[in-house]
């Protein structure tokens, strides 16, 4: 079946909608009363976030809007040190997109919030004219724990810059479909509250916790060196880039400091804790490849910089053009 315009009408066939492929995936005592809103306990300091999706295509290796739009949101909740306990979407169907598809898709999301511990407790669907896409909104809310105070200010001179993986691979992965070039790279999209959990129970002083999405791990820093008046300098040598990211990257010449992920993150911290943290973060759901790539100096602040295999020193700006755009 493909939706068509009467599905938005808000009649018999949105209503069939909404309880054929929508409450039926993401179930919970919250959002079963369909109610005109949410009513959930909560108490103490909120973390609230909202981010759109529109990534082209759907579907991609490693991932789909449903996943993407989960760790998205809930990766924003945990970047403040929140705990994300529940989830809003609005989704825009344009005409045309195929039903079976819009399940597969409600599906991964409604696997994707479970894994991340999150209910979905309010929703909307609206119908546009179109060929078929869809694009949707999530809003999250989570709960940040008494004397939690992790923020893109707090990076202090001494720290280390610890990356919890591979750089590239969701824009890789994005970029390969959209071109149709054939290869093995997956996109990283995943939930990274296991790895947050891991760092804050395992008593690591964390002061900045970041996720590498648009832009890439250079502009996440040069925005954190910015903001906190201190400079970073990066060890090129100690990237974590796989092979498959890395040929494409030299094939298409593109810089995979400059590539989004959707399931990495940077976190700084203590110099005498790193050892501690790299290994816990290893131990951690998607973080076998964490590295510790730079420091947090006090000269120069606002500036980012890199040093190469060879001895020089590169300067790195925020990305300058617009890059890839719908990679999310
Ligand atoms: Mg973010």
């Amino acid at each position: 079946m493909k939706i068509t315009m009467t599905h938005g009408s808000g009649g018999q066939a949105t209503s069939e909608l909404i309880a054929s492929v929508f409450a039926n995936a993401f179930q919970n005592d919250v959002l079963n009363r369909m109610e005109d809103s949410a009513v959930v306990p909560g108490s103490g300091t909120i973390a609230v976030t909202t981010d759109s999706f529109v990534v082209t295509p759907l579907q991609f290796p490693g991932g789909d809007i449903g996943r993407l739009c989960v760790c998205g949101t809930v990766n924003d909740l945990l970047m403040r040190g929140a705990v994300p306990q529940y989830l809003t979407c609005g989704f825009i169907l344009q005409e045309g997109l195929d039903t079976e598809l819009l399940q597969e898709l409600v599906a991964s999301m409604a696997a994707t919030a479970r894994e991340s511990g999150v209910a979905i407790v309010a929703g909307d669907t609206k119908v546009v004219e179109g060929n078929g896409g869809l694009f949707v909104n999530t809003a999250g809310v989570g709960f940040v724990p008494a004397g939690v105070d992790i923020s893109g200010e707090n990076c202090r001179p001494g720290d280390v810059v610890l990356v919890s993986g591979t750089l590239g691979d969701h824009h890789a992965a994005i970029l390969s479909s959209r071109l149709g070039i054939e290869n093995t790279i997956q996109s990283d999209c995943a939930p990274l509250g296991g790895m947050v959990k891991a760092l804050m129970e395992g008593g690591i002083h964390l002061h900045t916790l970041r996720d590498v999405t648009r832009g890439g791990l250079a502009t996440v820093l040069k925005e954190l060196a910015s903001s906190s008046g201190v400079s970073i300098r990066l060890e090129e040598e100690k990237l974590p880039v796989t092979p498959q990211v890395g040929d494409l990257c030299g094939l298409l010449g593109l810089d995979p400091l400059y590539m989004g992920n959707e399931g990495k993150l940077v976190a700084i911290l203590p110099a005498e804790e790193a050892d501690k943290a790299l290994e816990l973060v290893r131990s951690a759901p998607y973080g076998k490849h964490a590295a510790i790539i730079g420091t947090v100096n006090a000269d120069h602040p606002g500036s980012l910089t890199m040093l190469t295999p060879i001895g020089g020193l590169r300067r790195l700006e925020v990305l300058q053009d617009e890059g890839l755009p719908r990679i999310c």
